[in-house]
């Protein structure tokens, strides 16, 4: 964690001068204050290794072997879930899905149905706050630790991986994922499809410069729908997008795996 390692130096460095000069405080204080700003800042970015290990591809054997992962985001959804486990079924295409502990307790069938198809559920946090990033130690840990408890018992697999909701993070995060043997993985490539209805624009967004290793991010949760006039209108975009990505990744012999396939 290089990053938090720096802020500590900045914070003693600062404390130091200050005891030694009090007349400098203005200065201590501001790079203290930027130090702040910076940290903040990287939690702001998914994709930054800078607050601890984070996948954004798969590592190097499951890319080497032609593997490439889809994620979907936010489920179960008793409406949309069932319908992306039969067009994974139609392709043989593995996934994993970062289901949101309530929902998984509200829909203990179909997170146990995702695990039987031979998928996994992985840990999204319990109740998908949006101010995740703005909890401290304590309340994120326990947003973690009762999602990981609620889907293990639900489905008997506990989760390997963590994926922070939107993707925003601070530094407590990496102690409370390593105690919980969790590793963070955001993305390669997302479509936006919770806001994006335009499903070509998420289907080119998700398959531009495709290549193995990556791990692309769809939403059977909070899933944006088809514009009304449109010829889908009010059909969820990711069962639009993802027979053309599967059928692309076919052509392409890239095979869909679960992110824990790829574990060594
Ligand atoms: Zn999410």
């Amino acid at each position: 964690m290089p990053l938090v390692y720096g802020s500590a130096a900045v914070h003693l460095a600062a404390a130091a001068a200050t005891i030694a000069r009090p007349r400098i405080w203005p200065w201590t204080l501001g790079a203290v204050v930027l130090d702040h700003l910076l940290i903040a800042t990287v939690g702001l970015c998914p994709r930054s290794n800078w607050l601890g290990s984070n996948w954004t591809r798969l590592p190097s054997t499951g890319g080497a072997r032609g593997e490439i992962a889809i994620t979907i985001d936010d489920g179960p959804d008793p409406e949309v879930t069932p319908r992306v486990l039969e067009v994974l079924a139609a392709f043989e295409a593995q996934a994993s899905f970062f289901c949101i502990g309530e929902r998984v307790t509200r829909h203990p069938d179909l997170a146990r149905e995702i695990v039987r198809r031979g998928h996994s559920v992985e840990n999204h946090s319990q109740r998908h706050r949006h101010s995740f990033s703005l909890l401290g130690p304590w309340r994120m840990a326990a947003e973690i630790a009762r999602a990981q408890e609620c889907i293990a018992q639900v489905t008997g697999e506990t989760p390997r991986f963590f994926r922070a909701p939107a993707g925003l993070r601070n530094p407590f995060l990496e102690p409370i994922l390593e105690r919980l043997r969790l590793q963070l993985v955001s993305w390669t490539r997302r479509g936006f499809d919770t806001v994006n209805a335009d499903a070509d624009d998420v289907y080119h967004r998700l398959s531009r410069s495709l290549v193995d290793g990556d791990i692309l991010l769809l939403h059977d949760g909070h899933a944006a729908r088809a514009r009304a006039g449109t010829p889908a209108a009010g059909t969820p975009v990711i069962l639009d997008v993802l027979p053309r990505l599967l059928e692309t990744l076919r052509r392409r012999q890239l095979q869909p795996v679960s992110l824990r396939a790829t574990l060594p």
